[in-house]
């Protein structure tokens, strides 16, 4: 009998110590055996930087989420995609990514990869043949996303794993955004899903962590290579704090959703929105596949005022619950438009570009519902 999701987050993992009932915090940097030929052997753990039975647990969960045989915890997200990124890619390689990006995903394979003699293409993934085409003889990875940054874009899954297979290229996607209890991956063929668990899976906006999730194979020489060199473990308190919130994870994102998808509906009846990114839409382009694939939304979308930067400004002002701020997943909801900072390198020239100003993304919270369709109404009365 296998477990469901929450019954897993809430037994899976830990070990009885004292029978305490949530799993106790090892802080120790270092392990000590005993002797010299246990040392040899090298069972279990010696060092706090490879591994922790604090992060055993974490590990132990997000593998079963995301129904991968190995998970390993980092102490960020970025810490987590770099790391995956410098495993498979070397000097003369070439990868071809999804667009719009996470900007530090941009910033790692659209400029920093260079040094190394590493190439990327970012390419739109809402067609599969631009990817066909974007495929040189020198390229090795693909990488996408749940949702396309800002504009929740959703790509077709099985069909980029198919072209990828025929073309002997590995897969990883970050699933940041969508989270296991929507979209799982694994299950479409992809090799590798790396997270942000500083968003919904820690889920209460008090911790930086990241993971990856993967076959055991990869996901042990990653640990022999990338995360003992480059040193980004997590802590074991961070590991315990998204272990508690993992917790009630699926009952978060079951409200998340509920939220979302109501406020989702009052913003495309309103006249001061010109458009609403929620592929869940049915009048969406994207619903029939993004049906198909995911179980349910999260709590982020984002939608496009008539006005252009001005109108974004007056109407984020004039929210009381929803707070200005990046990153989302957290129990509080959060707005922010792109207009209010700027490094958006990627977006020049493109047809995202003129449509970023009038955008405002939001992160639907924990709150009640009503409550935050009252403040967003309120405050789309300022957008004219
Ligand atoms: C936040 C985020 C990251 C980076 O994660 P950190 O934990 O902030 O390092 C990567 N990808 C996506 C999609 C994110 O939202």
């Amino acid at each position: 009998m296998k477990a469901r999701m929450q019954t897993m987050l809430t037994h899976f993992g830990e070990e009885n110590v004292h029978g305490a009932v949530i799993p106790p915090i090892f802080l120790n940097s270092t392990f000590v055996h005993e002797s010299y030929e246990a040392f040899q052997e090298g069972k279990g753990h010696y060092y706090s930087r490879v591994s922790n039975p604090t992060l055993d647990v974490l590990e132990k969960k997000l593998a079963a989420l995301e129904q991968g045989e190995a998970a390993k915890a980092f102490a960020s997200g970025m810490a987590a995609i770099s790391a995956v990124l410098f495993h498979f890619l070397k000097q003369g390689d070439h990868a071809i990514c999804s667009t719009p990006a996470y900007g530090g995903t941009f910033g790692i394979l659209g400029s920093y990869m260079h040094k190394f003699g590493i190439a990327a293409d970012f390419v739109d993934f809402r067609d599969t043949e631009r990817v066909r085409a974007a495929i040189k003889p020198n390229t090795r990875l693909i990488v996408c996303e749940s949702y396309s940054t800002f504009f929740m874009d959703v790509f077709d899954l099985e069909a980029i794993v198919s072209l990828a297979k025929e073309h002997g290229l590995r897969t990883v996607i970050d699933n940041t955004c969508a989270t296991p209890a929507n979209l799982r991956p694994l299950e479409w063929g992809f090799d590798v899903v790396v997270h942000s668990a500083s968003k919904y899976l820690g889920g209460h906006s008090d911790v930086i962590a990241g993971a990856v999730i993967a076959s055991r194979e990869i996901i042990d020489r990653i640990v022999q290579v990338e995360y003992g060199i480059f040193g980004g473990a997590l802590g074991p308190f961070e590991a315990w704090l998204v272990t508690r919130g993992l917790k009630t994870f699926g009952l978060r994102m079951k409200q998340h959703a509920d939220s979302a998808m109501q406020i989702a509906r009052m913003l495309e009846a309103s006249d001061k929105v010109a458009k609403v990114n929620f592929p869940f839409l049915p009048g969406h382009g994207q619903h029939a596949m993004t049906s198909k694939q995911f179980d349910q939304p999260s709590g982020l979308l984002s939608f496009e005022l008539h006005g252009g930067k001005d109108a974004a400004a007056r109407v984020i002002n004039r929210l009381r619950y929803f707070k200005i701020g990046v990153s989302w997943g957290g129990f509080e909801s959060l707005a922010y438009s792109p207009g209010m900072s700027g490094g958006h390198d990627q977006f020049a020239g493109t047809e995202y570009e003129p449509r970023l100003d009038r955008l405002i993304r939001i992160s639907v919270g924990l709150e009640d519902t009503a409550d935050l369709i009252e403040d967003l109404q309120t405050a789309l009365e300022a957008a004219e």
